[in-house]
């Protein structure tokens, strides 16, 4: 018998979890994180059933809650799934979660799953659905930002929206791990996932813009998720930046002038070179640096307030 982790349950248990702050919800029950467990015959674990948002705790106030909720019970309507909580009960369980973290920059990561079930994929034998909430912190790509990111191009394509639409925001996210492992192994920061024609799709967690002529463009959302943090660009880019929804491939994107990848975690962040090749002049450009720096001024101004006790000590993550 190899001595491998699992020869050690008692060890790995107590072990098990990460040390990071925080604090998770797992129904009804508050924990930290080193203690948060599900059910292994969980079907969300099992057949990757049910779906998940990523949220943004800054400076104490939980930016988009209602659009994150909202696009959650989109996602969980489109499979079927009905969580048990109403979508304002999920909001005071975010607000809640979040409060008892004492974090005020965070990150939420809610999950609804199928919940626990005899093996099988048929999802009647999950007769409970399970409701989840991590409050972390993240960071995923350190200090890229200031230099811009280098990407390649995915040599898996994007699940069409034939397979599996990418607007349900599900535990199915293979398809963008491996694109991001491929990443990895060839030393860029990220990949660009292109859909069955050749135009691309998305990044593996972010949305995708260029900045050609003066004008802001983006791929239509029928191959990729429908990005808050997208959304939240063309607001600000409105009124001094046309904005043209249409489907490009990379040489117009490695041909423009700017490109930036935005999302929840990434925030807004420029991408000056894809597979070898220079975008603009392969540096952060003007644009994409003044709508970061919008998009940063607006989530430090506004947001739903965390209604933390008065005698928490507030943490910073
Ligand atoms: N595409 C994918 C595949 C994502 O997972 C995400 C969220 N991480 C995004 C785009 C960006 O969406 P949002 O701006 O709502 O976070």
């Amino acid at each position: 018998m190899p001595t491998d982790l699992h020869a050690a349950p008692i060890a790995s248990a107590e072990s098990a979890g990460p040390d990071a702050a925080g604090i998770v919800y797992v129904d009804g029950r508050f924990c930290p994180p080193s203690e948060a467990s599900v059910s292994v015959f969980d079907h969300g674990l099992l057949y990757g059933d049910g779906v998940f948002e990523g949220i943004r705790i800054y400076g104490g106030r939980i930016f988009k809650l209602e659009r994150h909720v909202d696009r959650m019970f989109r996602s969980a309507a489109r499979i079927g799934l009905d969580p048990g909580v109403t979508p304002s009960q999920m909001r005071r369980i975010l607000l809640e979660t979040s409060a008892r973290s004492g974090l005020r920059e965070g990150y939420l990561r809610p999950l609804f799953t199928r919940g626990p079930g005899d093996l099988g994929l048929d999802p009647r034998k999950s007769k409970h659905p399970s409701v989840i909430v991590i409050c972390s912190t993240i960071n995923p790509y350190g200090g890229a930002a200031d230099r811009g990111l280098r990407l390649i191009v995915a040599s898996l394509r994007r699940t069409p929206p034939e397979v599996l639409h990418p607007n349900i925001k599900s535990l199915n996210y293979l398809n963008n791990v491996l694109a991001k492992a491929e990443a990895n192994a060839r030393g860029a920061d990220d990949a660009l996932l292109l859909d069955l024609r050749g135009n691309v799709a998305e990044a593996t967690g972010e949305n995708v813009f260029v900045v050609r002529d003066g004008r802001l463009y983006s791929p239509p959302t029928t191959t990729n998720l429908e990005g808050i943090t997208r959304e939240t660009i063309r607001e600000l880019a409105a009124g001094t930046l046309p904005f043209e929804e249409r489907s490009f491939d990379v040489p117009f994107l490695t041909s423009g002038a700017e490109a930036f990848l935005t999302g929840t975690g990434a925030e807004v962040l420029p991408v000056v070179e894809v597979d070898g090749a220079k975008v603009g002049d392969g540096v952060p450009g003007p644009i994409t640096r003044r709508l970061r720096a919008a998009y940063f001024e607006l989530v430090r101004s506004t947001g739903t307030p965390v209604p933390y006790p008065r005698t928490a000590h507030p943490r910073r993550g």
